[in-house]
């Protein structure tokens, strides 16, 4: 483990003059604790297992090492570097990113996730590709295909690793990492990192350096965590009390089954005008529509199952609703991660029914932090 003293600026790092423009042109004026630790470590072809809150810039964490090292199109038209991400719209986003720290160097970035058109992921690959970002199953389809070549690969990014396990991407992922060179570098990111991921990366990394920024502390200070007790059949009476009492900017609202989340967007929708829905059964158009209107601010709430909990990145997300109690206490951590991204403030609230107080406890001990008992007139604590 390293302990070096915090970097305070983008100078310090060993960037190129292009660089430190594209960066200063996306607004950053100061790296984060997993960049100035990430950086130089990647930028000397390390591997490196990275911990780091949410909302703490993992995604240019990784992009600028990679964009710093990319060959350019004319002497390599094969993929130099592959981030593998859990879901779509985390795909979009990533690529979104790259692309925006590649300014002022011409960089073709590819996207390969399910759900999209085919012919257009087969004409950009053979119309040459630099960094692919995509999701497991479609990086394993165009692996088969033989449409995606590797052996120019140097670089390997799993971006919430455990997400991806925990969906049962072991078999596709290995296949990938299988596939790509062995004196490639790897790169694993997340804000958890359970045991099954640490066992991957003792098969597939060499000597990583492990940095761990959240040093057991998973909360997010800015983000004020509070829990209400309530009875199932009143949570969506609760909830809309709360909509009215908080006046949220924007919120997202996590249940736990595809149908809860039709069932209370549909109640909602009575209610709220600028409201969606979100889950994988949805079409993949409408998933995309969906989410671009929440980053155009035309939603104000997203009801949606944790299809949305990692990665996803809007600023103006100022609560979050957990509607349903979480699986497990990192999906716990990663839905609430959601608001409070780079410093904002951000409030998030647990509903938790009679006989689920262990689930409440164990996401305590998790992150180290009670929560909050709420009430609301109508909503007194039950005994
Ligand atoms: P994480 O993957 O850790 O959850 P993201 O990579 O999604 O976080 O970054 C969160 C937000 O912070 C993004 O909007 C990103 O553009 C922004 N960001 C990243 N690095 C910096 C920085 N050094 N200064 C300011 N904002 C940053
Ligand atoms: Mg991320």
């Amino acid at each position: 483990e390293t302990n070096e003293p915090e970097v305070q600026s983008f100078d310090e790092l060993d960037l190129s003059p292009v660089m430190r423009r594209a960066v200063a042109k996306a607004g950053f004026t100061k790296p984060s604790p997993i960049q100035g630790e990430l950086i130089p470590l990647a930028l000397d072809g390390m591997d490196v297992i990275g911990q780091a809150r949410t909302g703490t810039g993992k995604t240019a964490a990784f992009a600028i090492p990679i964009l710093e090292q990319l060959d350019p199109l004319e002497e390599c038209r094969d993929p130099q570097a592959i981030i593998v991400v859990p879901t779509r719209e985390l795909a979009d986003q990533v690529a979104v990113e790259t692309q925006r720290l590649a300014e002022g160097v011409p960089t073709e970035v590819a996207v390969l996730s399910g759900g999209k058109n085919m012919n257009k992921q087969l004409r950009q690959l053979e119309n040459g590709v630099q960094v692919v970002v995509g999701t497991p199953g479609r990086l394993h389809d165009h692996l088969q295909r033989g449409t995606l070549r590797t052996n120019n690969v140097w670089c390997v990014v799993l971006d919430e690793a455990d997400r991806m396990l925990d969906i049962g991407f072991r078999p596709q992922i290995e296949r990938i990492l299988r596939k790509c060179p062995r004196d490639r570098q790897t790169l694993l990111l997340s804000a958890t990192l359970p045991p099954t991921v640490q066992r991957l990366a003792e098969s597939y990394m060499h000597k990583p350096t492990v940095i761990d920024c959240c040093k057991n502390e998973m909360a997010v200070e800015t983000i004020e965590q509070r829990y209400f007790t309530v009875a199932q059949d009143r949570k969506g009476e609760l909830l809309e009390r709360l909509l009215d009492r908080e006046k949220p900017e924007q919120a997202i609202v996590f249940c736990r089954t595809k149908r809860g989340t039709d069932r209370l967007y549909r109640k909602l929708a009575r209610s709220y005008d600028a409201c969606g829905s979100m889950h994988g059964d949805m079409q993949q158009r409408e998933r995309d529509r969906v989410l671009q209107s929440l980053r155009d601010r035309k939603l104000k709430i997203l009801v949606a199952t944790d299809v949305v909990g990692r990665g996803i990145d809007i600023s103006t997300i100022s609560h979050i609703f957990n509607y349903d109690v979480p699986q497990d206490c990192d999906d716990y951590v990663h839905r609430v991660g959601r608001t409070g991204r780079m410093g904002r403030d951000g409030v998030a609230y647990t509903f938790v029914v009679p006989g689920e107080g262990d689930v409440l406890t164990s996401i305590e001990q998790r992150i180290n932090k009670e929560l909050i008992r709420d009430t609301i007139e109508g909503f007194e604590p039950m005994p």
